[in-house]
């Protein structure tokens, strides 16, 4: 399915937030890598998908109405056999059951654990006088709690996309801080000025969020993905 086909079927379903499956197809068609991610819907699906991508996987909700996976219990990460993804596939239904009875659940995405990278994070927001916004910083509490972060209006040139990755203070710490692997900045610049392009090409996107992407020395993985489409007419 193209993005644009991924749009109209979200929207025919009543829904402006994509699933991380959608959001992750779209990135992947622009140019952005992803951990390959699949939906199963039950138990046995979600093992024979584990199989089929290999171990070791991560489980997550499938769901539009849970926002912050992880904080229901709704991530189970560095699962290394079937019987591993079979009980944390019982373990999420129950927790999101337990923490958000009214979500919709379409089932659990199974995929691929990436390698430990440096955490960043990407985004997209319209801001109402600027329009699309770019952002970008280090994952976790540099970007909540210190709001580490460097913004940027579309459309990104070359020089800002490169500007923005080393204008954050934790700069150093893509550089490869104390024994820490480096972070390929270019691929990091790239992969700015693909979402930004896109923001452009596609402008019944309202927000992006790539929270984290994996950044490793040569190259980068979103690993998660959300995004918001407009409300309709
Ligand atoms: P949330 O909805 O809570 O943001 P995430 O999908 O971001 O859920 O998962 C929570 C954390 O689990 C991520 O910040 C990342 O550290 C880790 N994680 C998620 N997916 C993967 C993956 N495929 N490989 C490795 N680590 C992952
Ligand atoms: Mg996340």
């Amino acid at each position: 399915m193209s993005y644009n086909e991924i749009f109209q079927h979200a929207r025919a379903s009543g829904r402006t937030l994509l699933t991380e499956v959608e959001a992750k197809a779209v990135l992947e068609e622009i140019g952005v890598p992803v951990t390959k991610t699949r939906l199963a819907r039950s138990k046995e699906e979600a093992v024979r998908l584990a199989g089929e991508l290999g171990y070791p996987v991560v489980l997550k909700i499938a769901s539009a109405d849970v926002v912050h996976k992880s904080d229901i219990g709704g991530v189970k990460l560095g699962l290394h056999s079937a019987e591993a993804v079979g009980a944390a596939y019982d373990e999420i239904l129950a927790n999101v059951k337990q923490a958000q009875p009214s979500a919709r659940v379409d089932g659990v995405s199974v995929q691929n654990q990436a390698r430990p990278g440096t955490e960043v994070v990407l985004g997209m927001s319209k801001d109402p006088q600027f329009g699309p916004v770019l952002m970008f910083g280090l994952g976790g509490i540099l970007v909540e709690v210190l709001k580490d972060v460097a913004f940027r209006i579309v459309p990104l040139t070359k020089r800002d996309a490169a500007q923005m990755v080393r204008e954050i203070k934790a700069y150093p710490v893509l550089e490869g801080y104390r024994g820490m692997e480096p972070a390929h900045i270019p691929s990091l610049e790239d992969t700015l000025l693909k979402l930004s392009e896109f923001a452009e090409q596609a402008p019944e996107v309202r927000e992006m969020d790539l929270n984290p992407v994996l950044a490793y020395k040569d190259g980068l993985l979103a690993v998660d993905a959300r995004i918001v489409l407009e409300d309709a007419g």
